[in-house]
This record gives structure tokens, C-alpha cells and sequence, in this order.
């Protein structure tokens, strides 16, 4: 199956005519449902990195012409990104390795006590850094519909005011912009404004967002965005922190090392003094990652022309036709915070009854050669709250032990995919 559209020329997927081994012997075409995991790069990205990939030479390091041209490559992506974005004036894009970098870096590069507030629905990525860097976190219960998370942040906001916090007091709210179990869409625009109202900055992740939906940080008005260049597309380990830039600016480096460094000097007393560059750079230490930019790059101008509207359209199609149908097998119960009606991206999560999730999802593989995902998505308390049960014991990021068909199982089948 392949679901190329021609309205998306652009979108040509690599890779939409592989041909995978079925337990029978037969192959058949690959059907890729698991793009919320990694999407295939679009024909267009690769062949704008292979074009460029003889070239490529050390960005910000050199005076000769591949050099130069990396550079120069490198900067253009940023703005290119910026633009993708629609970013404010003054506002930074980092280059980082994937989105789960992004909100580490920002997580080290909050103010000292920091309070940080996430609902226990986020994916890991947006879970879990915060409290790493050792700041107070506040996880709020899952919301059973938009108006009752806004509802249920304004009031966690009141009930902790600045004041209760140390060291200036700052406060942050994560929230990712649409759930990578569901697919649904969180009210991100109206959750900043009552964290803006509170004075608490905003962080959104967009890994799942950004592949389906044009983010405008202006209009969100949205502090910061994280996404990742394997979700969107583009091949390679890189991804994107942008927003404001004065936290950024002030916080330690991300890294320590060239790049992020402007002069290093040995002092009389024997001990090295540094001063560590302003803007991107200080948080880019170590020789960038050129080619994973470029294509993140190549793929925001593809979904760009491809235009979002007629992405949306034809996703909307698949995602009504998907419903419809696993809507007709009794055993099958969709996973949903918002309820039936809530708008999602080409995100589904479901159970089968009487089916562990793992065998189900290895027979579409073996038989069908469909690739879906089975597990707990690194997101294993909103798993456990949506497919219900205390006891799970995952193996890692993903899938609980496998058990025997018809016992069951805690975790869930995801069918994902994109227009391109
Ligand atoms: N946030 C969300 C909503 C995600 O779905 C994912 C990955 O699945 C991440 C963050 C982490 O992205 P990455 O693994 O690219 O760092």
C-alpha cells in the first residue's frame, strides 16, 4: 500500500514500494503504519541530501570552499526553519539531536528551581527531563477533554504561585501539542494563554504535531517547540529547539567544547577562563551535524509547498476511513482521552479483545506485511490509564514481556501515518 497522493507531489515517499517476505513466502508491497515512530524521508529530502553530500565539510571551521559552503548551508536551514516556524523576532532555533534533546537542553537550561508543570498524559521526552535536572515538577491527572485540561491547569497554576517557588520564582509548562498514543490534539493555544496569564512560560512538543499541522510560534504564542527530523520526514539524528532566546542565552552551555566556545584563555593563576558564545552556538558544541539539518531543511520547504491544508484533507480521509472500519469489528476498543469526537492526526491507538497486543501486531507484520507499533509508546501512564491496569512490566521504552494469546495484555497497537 502506498499513500502517495498526487495533490502532494512533493510527498513521494522513499521507500513506498518495498517489498517485504510474508510467512507464506509470498511479498508483498510494505504497508509503513508506524510513521509516528519514524516516517519514511520523502523522496525529495533524500535526494536533496545525496545532492549535497558529496560537498559537505566542516561547518563554522573553515576557510576553504566545502567548508564554506557547509556553513552557509547550515545557516540557511536555520532560517528555513525559522521561517517553518514562523518564528518572533529574536527568537533562536538550536540544532539538537531529536526532540528528546531539545527538552533536555531546555530542562538544563531553566533558571535554578524552576517549577515545571506537564500532565502525566506527555510522552517521556516531555515527562521526564525536568524532573532529571532536578527541578520541583508538578504532574497533573489526565484531563478527559480539551476544556477540562485548561481548566485543570489554570487551576494547578493558581494553587502554586511563583512566590511558593525559590530563585526567581520561574515556571514553565510542557505540553505536546498532539498525543502520540492518540493522535489527538491538545488546546495548545488556549492552555498558553492561562499559563501566559500566570506568567509561566510555555514549552510545546511537536514531534507529532509538526509532521500534520502548520505550528506557528506566533500565533500559539508558545515560548518555545521542539520537534524531531525523523518524524518529519528527513532522515538522520537531528532535531530542532526553537523559541526565546534570553534563558538560552544565560544558562550554562549544553555541551562544553569548540563552537560553543568564543575565547578560551589560560589564566596567570594556571586555571582556563571562557567565554562561551551568545545565540544557537553556545548550545551546539562539537562539529554540527550539517547533513541532519539540511534535511530537516528539505523537508519543511516540501511540506510547505505541499501545503498543509491539502495535507490535512487527505490525512482526514485516511484517518475517517480507519475509524469506519475498526468501528465495524466489535473486539476492537480505540484508545481516546477526548471521547469519539475529538480531532486527532493520523495517530490510532487500539486494543483487541482477547489478543495480546505484541502477537497481533507481529501477525500484521508475518502476514500482512503491515508494520504497526505494540507497546506503551514511552508513554506508559497514559497507556495504563487508557487501556486500564496497575501491573505492566515493560521490557524498556516499549513492549511489556510478550504473553500467550487471549491472556491479557496492557499494551496497545498504534496505526500511524502521514499524507506523504
Ligand atoms: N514527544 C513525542 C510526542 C513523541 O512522540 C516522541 C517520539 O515518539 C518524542 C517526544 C521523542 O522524540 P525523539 O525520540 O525523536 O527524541
Amino acid at each position: 500500500m502506498s499513500t502517495s497522493l498526487d495533490l502532494c507531489a512533493p510527498l513521494a515517499v522513499l521507500g513506498a514500494d518495498v517489498q517485504v517476505p510474508l510467512v507464506s513466502g509470498e511479498k508483498v508491497g510494505y504497508a509503513a503504519l508506524d510513521y509516528a515512530a519514524s516516517s519514511p524521508a520523502l523522496q525529495r529530502v533524500w535526494d536533496e541530501v545525496a545532492a549535497y553530500a558529496p560537498y559537505y565539510g566542516s561547518v563554522h571551521r573553515g576557510a576553504g570552499y566545502l567548508s564554506q559552503l557547509s556553513t552557509d548551508l547550515f545557516e540557511q536551514s536555520r532560517r528555513t526553519v525559522a521561517d517553518f516556524l514562523d518564528l518572533r523576532e529574536g527568537d533562536q532555533v538550536v540544532f539538537t539531536r531529536a526532540t528528546t534533546d531539545s527538552l533536555n537542553l531546555l530542562a538544563g537550561a531553566l533558571p535554578a528551581g524552576t517549577r515545571v508543570f506537564a500532565f502525566e498524559t506527555e510522552h517521556h521526552a516531555s515527562l521526564l527531563p525536568w524532573r532529571q535536572a532536578g527541578l520541583p515538577v508538578s504532574y497533573l491527572p489526565s484531563p478527559r477533554s480539551p476544556e477540562e485540561a485548561v481548566a485543570a491547569l489554570a487551576e494547578a497554576l493558581a494553587a502554586q504561585p511563583s512566590q511558593e517557588e525559590g530563585a526567581g520564582g520561574h515556571r514553565l509548562f510542557c505540553v505536546t501539542g498532539a498525543s502520540n498514543v492518540t493522535g489527538e490534539l491538545w488546546p495548545v493555544a488556549e492552555l498558553t494563554r492561562v499559563a501566559h496569564q500566570h506568567g509561566v512560560r510555555v514549552v510545546l512538543d511537536a514531534a507529532q504535531l509538526a509532521p500534520h499541522h502548520r505550528v506557528s510560534v506566533r500565533e500559539l504564542d508558545v515560548d518555545w517547540v521542539a520537534f524531531s527530523g525523523h518524524k518529519l520526514y528527513a532522515p538522520f539524528g537531528a532535531g530542532v529547539l526553537a523559541g526565546r532566546g534570553d534563558w538560552l542565552d544565560a544558562a550554562e552551555p549544553y555541551l562544553a567544547g569548540g563552537g560553543a566556545s568564543r575565547t578560551v584563555a589560560r589564566e596567570v593563576d594556571g586555571s582556563v577562563a571562557v567565554e562561551w558564545h551568545q545565540g544557537p552556538a553556545r548550545h551546539e558544541a562539537g562539529s554540527p551535524n550539517v547533513i541532519g539539518a539540511y534535511a530537516i531543511a528539505a523537508a519543511c520547504r516540501a511540506l510547505t509547498e505541499a501545503g498543509f491544508e491539502a495535507l490535512q484533507a487527505r490525512e482526514q480521509y485516511l484517518i475517517g476511513r480507519l475509524t469506519a472500519g475498526l468501528a465495524e469489528i466489535p473486539e476492537v476498543r480505540v484508545l481516546s482521552l477526548f471521547g469519539p469526537q475529538a480531532a486527532r492526526v493520523g495517530v490510532l491507538s487500539f486494543v483487541v479483545q482477547g489478543w495480546n497486543s505484541s502477537h497481533f501486531s507481529a501477525a500484521l507484520s508475518a502476514e500482512y506485511g503491515i508494520g504497526v507499533r505494540d507497546g506503551l509508546f514511552c508513554a506508559h501512564p497514559l497507556v495504563r490509564t487508557l487501556v486500564g491496569g496497575e501491573e505492566v512490566t515493560p521490557s524498556q521504552c516499549g513492549a511489556p514481556e510478550p504473553s500467550l494469546p487471549g491472556e491479557r495484555s496492557l499494551n496497545a497497537i498504534r496505526v500511524s501515518f502521514g499524507a506523504g
